[in-house]
């Protein structure tokens, strides 16, 4: 049963100077409850933009997105994460992750609690009281991601938020990912453009093709879970970015 489904949802841009971008040809997607989709493609193939019309940032020039159910659909039931940690820089971690709680008018002692819950969770528990710009940008974007997950979201739409870490940062990051996700259980869609991370961190993959951007094909990544640093040593995995590699071509 889907969580979430797009029909035809299209987007074509209005610059400044008048001219029309076709960012996103008509697409179709139907997303799981409970399934970890990537969405892969090249550079402004409108990766961002279906994005941002499934959290419902903007609107589609055309197409609809249904919700399985009315309640899925406020904004409480959806988390994002950014390329960069939109941290505010003059609140320390714990009241930056406590905002959306805040926001929606939690009762004090509630968001705290939810708020050093999710911090133990990511792994910044030592943190609460340092200030964004003391952290690394690892610790920024667990902080984000905590941020994200702390009104137990139904779905967390995560546009490349390790694009900016080392690739050793990401790989841990990953592998936190993982990990915070089995213990939330969350719905999560995926961009990125690293096929090695999309096939490793996903239940099934999209490729969008070139601007502008149009399903090319979804593929279901049969790799045992849960997955570990030993999933990627498996001839199976190499056939999987041979496959998503050529997709992209
Ligand atoms: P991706 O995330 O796959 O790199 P985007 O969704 O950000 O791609 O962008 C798709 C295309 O739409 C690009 O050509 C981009 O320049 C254009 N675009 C995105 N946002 C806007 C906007 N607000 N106004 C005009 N053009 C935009
Ligand atoms: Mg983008």
């Amino acid at each position: 049963m889907y969580l979430l489904k797009a029909t035809d949802v299209a987007k074509t841009f209005q610059t400044r100077q008048g001219q029309s971008v076709e960012a996103l040809a008509p697409t179709n997607l139907e997303i799981e409850e409970g399934e970890f989709l990537s969405l892969i493609g090249p550079s402004g193939c409108g990766k961002s933009t279906l994005l941002r019309i499934i959290a419902g940032l903007i609107p589609p020039s055309s197409g609809k997105i249904e919700w399985r159910s009315e309640s899925d659909v406020k904004n409480t039931n959806i988390g994002f994460v950014f390329q960069e940690a939109v941290l505010l820089p003059w609140l320390n971690i714990l009241d930056n992750v406590r905002f959306p709680l805040d926001t929606f008018g939690a009762p004090r002692k509630d968001s705290d609690e939810k708020a050093h819950e999710m911090l133990a969770l990511v792994g910044l528990k030592d943190f609460a009281k340092a200030l964004p710009k003391e952290l690394s940008g690892g610790m920024r974007q667990r902080a984000a991601i905590a941020r994200a997950l702390v009104y137990r979201p139904k779905i967390v739409l995560m546009d490349e938020p390790f694009g900016a870490l080392d690739l050793l940062t990401r790989d841990r990051m990953n592998d936190e990912l993982l990990r915070i996700r089995q213990e939330v259980g969350a719905t999560i869609v995926f961009v990125t453009h690293s096929i090695e991370e999309a096939a490793y961190l996903s239940d099934r993959v999209a490729v969008l093709s070139a601007r502008p951007g149009r399903l090319r094909s979804i593929h279901t990544i049969d790799l045992p879970k849960p997955r570990s640093e030993a999933s990627k040593d498996v001839p199976e995995f190499f056939s999987w970015l041979s496959v998503l590699r050529k997709e992209l071509k």
